[in-house]
């Protein structure tokens, strides 16, 4: 997935980054600051991370605790699905 646009960060580092930049985990204060950069700059990138922290709440108010492995990549696969009906939907309304 990618804007067209260059980005010193990649999308698909950003994007593989962002949970522990939605939980403000990233311990690496230039990948923190390369994302924030990254996310002005690209459009997807940031309707993502609103997707992601969005999905994120769902699973909280859920759970109740800090999302385990196996459900951050049940989650991964959830965003696949919703960026595909997202895309379909762009598509049907053009
Ligand atoms: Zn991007």
């Amino acid at each position: 997935m990618s804007c067209g646009n260059h980005h010193d960060t990649n999308c698909r580092d950003v994007l593989d980054a962002a949970f522990l930049f939605i939980d403000d985990e990233l311990s690496d204060g230039t990948m923190r600051h390369a994302i924030e950069i990254h996310l002005e700059e690209c459009g997807p990138c940031l309707k993502e991370m609103s997707i992601i922290r969005r999905i994120k709440e769902l699973v909280f108010r859920s759970s109740g605790d800090s999302a385990p492995d196996t459900l951050r990549k049940a989650i991964r696969g959830q965003i696949t699905q919703l960026r595909l009906t997202m895309t379909e939907v762009e598509i049907r309304s053009e």
